[in-house]
């Protein structure tokens, strides 16, 4: 598609009624992404609901050029280009891409000349020099709720029997709060805390005040996870759920769960957006990531952002009051969280080339066999497994490992539930998310670099979690100490202290 320009209005080449010169639309200036709004035009509903929130492109609209030229005059779409050139370089508006390597050129048989191309977002379809990024300009759609009065059965009311704990409603009311006044907020919630029960209030107040919500997670497991649970306790309304391979992607929602990847498709749609595990990967190292989640903000919206582990910088902002932020320092169970213990274990790596392991990792291993207690190996290298799993299986011979792209992931994790393996050797993809109630967790070789602050926080977040088992072992076999690990410990150590002071745990 080519565009011309006239009295500032963008034209595209088939409704041209005189002969003008045509260009992509990147290679234009001064013309009007919106026109002027026109009351009197009644727009397609249909089109408004699918548009509402999003930056798509003319492939992804089963509407005609017609169609949305018309509602494009009326002031209704708004047309931006999708590749724009600051100073010579590209940059992607859909997925904010400015690295130029990233950027290819192709001779285009939809404009007739050579086109750049984004291949950063390539995936969810080209964004070129000659395709507009289409979005709506007008108010968002009637929410289910507005066409009802306010009764006491609003259908976004919360369903929901549970109780919060103190630390938790401390929480929860910080939360409703900066929802209701569009501020941005991280909540610190040590692992295990229930942080999104911690939401509920938040989002049930946005919800009666018709504003349209999202929570984004980098992992499709959490937003498989979280869907049914929402859900069930928001069933008044529509809960939208958008991981790659959903059929949800056109479904116009007052509460949109959604890997932070899917927010590429959306564009000013949210008055809040809720951040799960900002520092998980991808999103973490990922600027496109991040970019797409300020891009699906409103200008004014709040931004909620939850974790167990903020990075150094952020802690640094919480320190020094540049960061509005709100802790949970206690688990729901109101037991202290379990402090690492660091222990000396030598080159460990030279004695496991000679398919030997240290005598105190063998022994710890063995009691935990003997006591038959549930235990997690953490080792740093997948490279490692079959060395290790060599050794350990002549201790028992159910001992399994596994790794993120581990064909059997899913049933080894399900194994462990069911208590049919003693012992999982595993890396660090085990770090979040998964929880077995009675366990005992080592790392072997904290020292290496891959186990982070964070990495550590995380495992040892794994022990003690359930009410039940509410303690547990967690060692951390080392050969040499690094500062990772003593700050994962102090970050550990001053969240009971602090959970103490505020009477969140019973002292025993
Ligand atoms: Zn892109
Ligand atoms: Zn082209």
């Amino acid at each position: 598609m080519k565009f011309a320009v006239i009295e500032e209005k963008l034209i595209p080449e088939p409704f041209l009624t005189v002969k003008q010169t045509t260009f992509p639309i990147s290679s234009l200036d001064h013309f009007y992404e919106q026109l002027p709004f026109n009351p009197q035009f009644t727009p397609n509903p249909a089109l408004k609901n699918y548009l509402t929130g999003k930056q798509l492109l003319l492939d992804e609209l089963p509407f005609s050029m017609e169609e949305l030229y018309t509602h494009y005059e009326n002031g209704f779409l708004i047309f931006r280009k999708g590749i724009v050139f600051e100073k010579k370089s590209a940059k992607c508006r859909r997925c904010g891409n400015t690295d130029q390597r990233y950027f290819a050129s192709f001779y285009c048989s939809r404009c007739r000349e050579v086109c750049t191309y984004c291949r950063k977002c390539l995936m969810m379809g080209r964004v070129s020099t000659c395709t507009p990024l289409l979005s709506w300009a007008a108010e968002p759609p009637l929410s289910q709720m507005e066409t009802l009065s306010d009764n006491e059965c609003h259908p976004a009311s919360l369903i929901w029997e549970g109780t919060l704990s103190p630390g938790q409603e401390t929480a929860s009311s910080r939360v409703a709060e900066a929802i209701g006044n569009n501020q941005d907020l991280l909540v610190w919630a040590v692992c295990g805390a229930g942080k999104t029960e911690v939401l509920f209030a938040g989002i049930e107040r946005a919800l009666k005040e018709n504003k349209r919500l999202c929570i984004a997670t980098p992992r499709t497991d959490v937003v498989l996870e979280l869907t049914p649970r929402l859900r069930k306790v928001f069933p008044g309304i529509t809960t939208a759920s958008l991981y790659g391979g959903s059929e949800e992607r056109h479904t116009y929602a007052p509460l949109t769960i959604s890997t932070t990847h899917q927010l590429l498709r959306f564009y000013k749609a949210f008055d809040t957006i809720i951040l799960d595990e900002v520092d998980a990967f991808p999103y973490s190292v990922d600027e496109t990531l991040q970019y797409a989640v300020r891009n699906a903000r409103k200008d004014s919206s709040a931004m909620i952002y939850l974790t167990a582990t903020p990075d150094r910088k952020w802690q640094r902002e919480c320190r020094t009051g540049k960061r509005a932020f709100v802790t949970i320092p206690a688990r729901y169970h109101r037991h202290p969280l379990p402090v690492p213990r660091f222990v000396w274990c030598g080159n460990w790596q030279k004695l496991l080339r000679k398919n030997q392991l240290p005598a105190n990792v063998l022994q710890w291993l063995k009691e935990r066999l003997a006591s038959d207690k549930q235990a997690l190996l953490f080792v740093p290298k997948i490279a490692l497994f079959e060395k290790i799993l060599l050794i350990l299986r002549s201790l028992h011979p159910d001992i399994e490992t596994v790794y993120a792209e581990d064909p059997e992931r899913k049933e080894k994790v399900q194994k462990m539930r069911d208590k049919k393996i003693p012992l999982l050797v595993t890396t660090t993809i085990l770090e979040r998310g998964v929880t077995f109630p009675n366990l005992d967790v080592a790392v072997l070789g904290a020292e290496d670099h891959i186990f982070t602050e964070s990495a550590l926080v995380q495992i040892a977040g794994r022990v003690g979690r359930s009410a039940q088992y509410p303690k547990g072992d967690i060692i951390f076999f080392h050969y040499g100490r690094t500062e990772a690990m003593v700050r994962a410990r102090k970050q550990i150590v001053s969240m009971n202290r602090e959970a103490e002071e505020e009477g969140l745990i019973d002292v025993d």
